[in-house]
């Protein structure tokens, strides 16, 4: 296909504005979501977890700051320290001092461990001997060994259906600095626990404790990342590849890491009165899921669009052609063919006719002394005596029979099956037609005659042979007087 061509032209208009459109379409769909993803990640990352973190800690403080200012006083308190340096000798008189606490605090139990005894007492009696083999007893030798005065430790409480309790392990010195033992209070962790899945469901988000080598120690129902219990080290759990490379140990801050497909923010803080880091993390899915939604309802909104408007455009450009095309073929004074328009439906005719094979007969008529009459009327009445004209030739002819203006006051007739003596037969009624017919022009009658040349198409006949043989014809009848008709055959000829 030429470049120049209207058919490459027009498809380069519209391949243009599908470009332009679905470009423009597309660059303000994508800024629009991007500029709410930002916004919504600035969000989840400066406001929305900082501040559930802010709240966990918060409650979580509330409840501790209780705790461990009890155990603490149990730790400086003289009876307790009295009774182990005075050999434990009743051990109904601590197990009420621990009842007493308990049941004034309102704490989930009291306890005491003695250091010189292992004996573990709490509120409602002596629990049992401690061991160091026993892995459930590990807490105490590890309190024992470490150089803060308490620590915070979530465990089963023996002492109570093996609940999951927060502990608080005070060490306990005697008056000469010398450790005597352990005593604290513990309280039920349901309290944080459901705080966390409030979180987790409600909004989506992952809160879990982590202590300071990794290992996760409190989670929620649902359990930590990617459903991970408390015990279980982040290092060990797949999938986390990403957040271990950021983050290899637990420290305060904000992080961004890839997870099973899925981008995760997280807000990790040091809680100090445990000793653990608190992570709040969230994935982006839930929260783009709707942006998300809507970028895709938005490009697809655009698409349609786009294509209403290529199908509207094609529709408009495709009139616009036909009408050029038609009116490229069309003469504008007597809107019959012109010479363009004729050359494709005389070629197509004498196909037909060749092929089947029909007669085809052509006529070729020209306006008698019309310089003359232009000369005498004017242009003007000349006009319309060339348009009055075409209307009765074709009030002669068939709808199937081809009509054009040659050019000038000349016409061509081709008819279709039809022999020449039946087309000198019409060729005659058309002569006579017009030379009857007065054309009116400001007030006058105005008088014409033709003069037609007739000739039959043979089978060797190319139109240019057979309209000069119709030529021929027509010469000679302008020859032997005008207004008449003469037939021209391929070797004879005859008026
Ligand atoms: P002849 O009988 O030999 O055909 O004489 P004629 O005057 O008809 O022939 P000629 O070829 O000498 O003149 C044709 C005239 O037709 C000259 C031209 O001005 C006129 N003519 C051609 N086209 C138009 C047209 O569109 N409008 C008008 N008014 N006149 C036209
Ligand atoms: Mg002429
Ligand atoms: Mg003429």
């Amino acid at each position: 296909m030429p470049l120049s061509s209207p058919l490459y032209s027009q498809r380069w208009l519209i391949i243009t504005l599908i470009a332009l459109l679905g470009c423009g379409f597309m660059a303000t769909s994508l800024l629009s979501y991007y500029a709410s993803r930002t916004s919504i990640r600035d969000n989840i990352v400066n406001t929305e977890l900082p501040l559930t973190s802010d709240t966990v800690y918060s409650e979580i403080q509330k409840d501790l700051v209780r705790p461990i200012l009890i155990s603490s006083m149990m730790s400086r308190d003289t009876f307790m320290r009295d009774w182990v340096l005075g050999g434990e000798r009743d051990p109904e008189q601590m197990t009420r001092y621990l009842n007493e606490v308990m049941t004034h605090y309102g704490a989930y139990t009291a306890f005491f461990v003695s250091n010189s005894t292992l004996t573990y007492y709490h509120a409602k009696g002596v629990l049992k001997k401690i061991s160091p083999d026993t892995p459930l007893d590990a807490w105490y030798f590890r309190v024992r060994d470490m150089a803060t005065p308490y620590e915070i430790n979530v465990d089963p409480d023996q002492a109570n259906q093996n609940n999951l309790t927060f502990f608080i392990n005070y060490k306990v010195y005697d008056y000469q600095d010398n450790f005597i033992g352990v005593a604290g209070v513990g309280l039920k962790v349901d309290t944080v626990i459901k705080l966390l899945d409030r979180y987790q469901q409600r909004y989506q988000r992952s809160v879990y404790f982590v202590d300071t080598q990794g290992r996760i120690v409190l989670t929620g129902a649902e359990g930590g990342p990617q459903g991970a219990r408390a015990g279980q080290s982040l290092l060990e759990l797949e999938n986390l590849h990403d957040l271990r490379a950021k983050l290899p140990t637990p420290h305060s801050g904000n992080y961004e890491y890839n997870a099973q497909d899925q981008r995760h923010f997280l807000n990790v803080r040091f809680i100090p009165e445990l000793n653990w880091y608190l992570f709040v993390d969230k994935h982006e899915g839930s929260a783009l899921g709707d942006i998300r939604r809507s970028l895709y309802l938005n490009l697809l909104i655009c698409l349609v669009i786009t294509l209403i408007v290529l199908a509207l455009l094609n529709g408009v450009i495709r009139r616009f052609q036909r009408k050029i095309e038609t009116q490229a073929t069309l003469d504008s004074l007597t809107g019959l063919p012109n010479r363009r328009g004729f050359d494709l439906l005389a070629l197509q005719a004498m196909h037909e006719a060749q092929r089947e094979p029909k007669p085809l007969t052509a006529l070729l008529l020209d306006l008698d002394h019309f310089k003359r009459l232009n000369d005498t009327h004017g242009h003007l009445a000349g006009d319309q005596v060339l348009s009055g004209f075409a209307r009765h030739l074709e009030s002669c002819l068939r709808q199937s029979d081809i009509v054009c203006r040659w050019g000038g006051e000349e016409f061509i007739v081709l008819l279709k099956d039809t022999d020449s003596a039946t087309a000198l037969k019409i060729a005659e009624k058309i002569r006579l037609l017009i030379e009857q017919q007065r054309y009116a022009y400001e007030g006058k009658n105005l008088h014409l005659t033709v003069s037609i040349g007739v000739t039959t198409l043979q089978a060797d006949d190319t139109l240019h042979s057979l309209l000069s043989r119709a030529d021929h014809a027509m010469y000679r009848a302008k020859q032997s007087g005008r207004n008449r008709t003469c037939v021209e055959m391929p070797h004879s000829s005859y008026e």
